[in-house]
């Protein structure tokens, strides 16, 4: 279950396009995670699981780490459509 504060954070985050939203991406699916998520800036922790999502040429950033939930959130919040 996602936080509250983690919403907020990546709401706003959202707000600054960072992540970006309203973009096409592409997920690379779930792996170990151990790096910085771009989510809420938390670091992850490498039993979380995350994933790697992908932007097409021109968005910055091109790519972005998420964790499960952050990205669950990010999701929900931007309303970005996947590339099928
Ligand atoms: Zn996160």
């Amino acid at each position: 279950m996602p936080s509250i504060a983690a919403t907020l954070v990546i709401r706003e985050r959202l707000l600054q396009r960072l992540p970006p939203h309203h973009e096409l991406w592409r997920c690379h699916g779930e792996y170990a995670g151990g790096c910085l998520c771009d989510g809420w800036g938390e670091r992850q922790a490498s039993a979380q699981a995350s994933y790697e999502v992908d932007f097409p040429p021109g968005v910055t950033p091109h790519c972005v780490k998420l964790h499960g939930a952050c990205y669950m959130i990010w999701q929900y919040e931007g309303e970005s459509p996947p590339i099928s």
